[in-house]
């Protein structure tokens, strides 16, 4: 694999200690002219001035901006089929219950799933993938969840580690059995919790557990059992909740060591109060804001209330049909009341610990994952600024250069 120096660059580091939180969520580890060198897949040094020794290959990057390739947070990227009609539909006005009552919604994308097999699942993992890294990710979250039955969550799992195996963006892989409960076993969310969640564990040693606390999904109590059962599996555990209802969702995903709560548009001031005051990482998603309702999270609020602020493109056929993390880090400042600097520290060092990566991925420190982008701009909150804007100049991804 080459030896690769980068040069001449704006280096933002994003280096220090652990997740950030409150005014540590503006500190990028600014070095003015810097340089990063890697090697063998890793960052090998970092630093002011000139990389010296010998490279194969040094690149230029006078007037533009080096930092970590992106992470992100909370994604689904596995499903069968797709949802285009339906949105048409509600597009045209056709109210969402009648598209629930037409066998729409996410049920439609269960029974597509369930049909796929784990080749043509994989294969649309990977083109997530490709399509992620394009834009400077470098690391995500990948959600089962379309299955809701075992076999089905275990071929989603095996597709998603398939895709994750030949390709060049980390993915860290969750256990959503508890996305939502299927109208012919109403008795799931209790199995999952009892059975699958033990039996997975095996299989499945490095995943987090998720689930959906909402009205038209999971209850609190369900949500707490299977919380519990991954934790007593050893298993991480993350929570969808506080989406459109607040139901003490957060505050229970709290009280058994979560860590991650995801969502939280619906998010009461006393919700953001528990979770500024606790470990749990708030990961925002503002894709779903801007697809589905003008909602978001209220991210300003919980980083002043101390929060660990990460966020995702939360990726999906419904809710969220983009892989794009760029666009959710611009709703983020444009709707949510973050800096840009609080984006990007939100959607590298704070996301890699939401995914349970931060040995990884996140940060330009000797020893990480050769992960980087390069951009065209001499200032960073170009990133966050444009939409829809070009891909980084170059996307080094575990050691090799993807473009550029
Ligand atoms: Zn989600």
């Amino acid at each position: 694999m080459e030896r690769i120096a980068i040069r001449n660059a704006r280096v933002l580091t994003l280096h220090g200690v652990g997740v950030r939180r409150g005014t540590a969520m503006r500190e990028l580890g600014v070095i003015e002219r810097g340089f990063v060198a890697c090697g063998k897949g890793r960052v090998a040094r970092v630093g002011a001035g000139e990389p010296e020794g010998s490279w194969d290959r040094v690149i230029d990057a006078d007037g533009c901006v080096c930092m970590p390739a992106l992470v992100d947070a909370h994604a689904h990227l596995c499903w069968g089929g797709d949802r285009w009609a339906e949105w048409e539909r509600i597009r045209t006005g056709v109210p969402y219950p009648q598209i629930l009552a037409d066998g729409g919604g996410i049920l439609s994308t269960v029974r597509a799933t369930r049909a796929a097999s784990r080749e043509q699942l994989a294969e649309g993992v990977t083109r997530r993938l490709r399509a992620m890294a394009a834009l400077g990710v470098g690391a995500t979250d990948a959600k089962s969840g379309y299955g809701l039955e075992p076999e089905s969550e275990a071929r989603m799992l095996r597709a998603i580690g398939d895709a994750a195996a030949a390709s060049p963006v980390l993915v860290r892989r969750t256990f959503l059995g508890g996305h939502a409960i299927p109208p012919e076993d109403a008795g799931w969310p209790e199995r999952l919790a009892l059975e699958v969640i033990p039996t997975f564990a095996r299989e499945f040693p490095d995943v987090a557990v998720d689930a959906f606390c909402e009205r038209s999904a999971l209850g609190v109590d369900a949500c707490r059992a299977i919380l519990r059962a991954a934790r007593a599996a050893g298993l991480a555990a993350r929570l969808h909740t506080d989406q459109f209802t607040a139901m003490g969702g957060a505050e229970m995903a709290i009280a058994e060591g979560a860590r991650t709560v995801d969502h939280l548009e619906a998010a009461t001031p006393e919700t953001v109060r528990a979770v500024g005051g606790s470990d749990a990482i708030a990961v925002i998603l503002p894709c779903s804001g801007y697809a589905l309702d003008g909602r978001y999270a209220p991210a300003r609020a919980l980083v002043d209330a101390g929060a660990a602020v990460a966020i995702g493109s939360n990726a999906n056929p419904g809710s969220a049909p983009t892989v794009d993390l760029r666009f959710a880090m611009h709703l983020a400042v444009r709707h949510a009341g973050l800096g840009c600097a609080e984006a990007i520290v939100a959607a590298t060092v704070n996301a890699a610990h939401a995914i349970g990566a931060e040995d990884e991925v996140g940060m330009l420190a000797p020893g990480m994952r050769a992960n980087l982008v390069v951009l065209d701009d001499r200032d960073e909150r170009s990133l966050v600024h444009a939409f829809g804007g070009p891909p980084p100049r170059l996307v080094m991804l575990g050691g090799r250069v993807l473009q550029g």
